[in-house]
């Protein structure tokens, strides 16, 4: 199942980059939240696995709990 889907029109997004959606003619940037206190996620790339860490709860968060949304960029 594709999980990157534009939150506007629900396309499909294509990856340049960043997240484009060739309908709205709109990019976006993936942003993860915490699932404990909604707080904006850094992401940290480490040994080509991205790694999402809440500088609110000062841990890493599972990839798996985390809420994704696309923000326009
Ligand atoms: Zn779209
Ligand atoms: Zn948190």
């Amino acid at each position: 199942m594709n999980e990157n889907n534009c939150p506007i029109c629900e396309d499909e997004l294509s990856w340049k980059g960043e997240y484009h959606c060739d309908s709205c003619d709109e990019s976006f940037k993936k942003v993860g939240f915490c699932p404990e206190c909604e707080a904006e996620l850094e992401k940290l790339q480490a040994c080509g696995a991205a790694n999402y860490f809440c500088n609110a709860c000062n841990e890493l968060k599972s990839k798996s709990k985390v809420r994704f949304e696309f923000q326009p960029s």
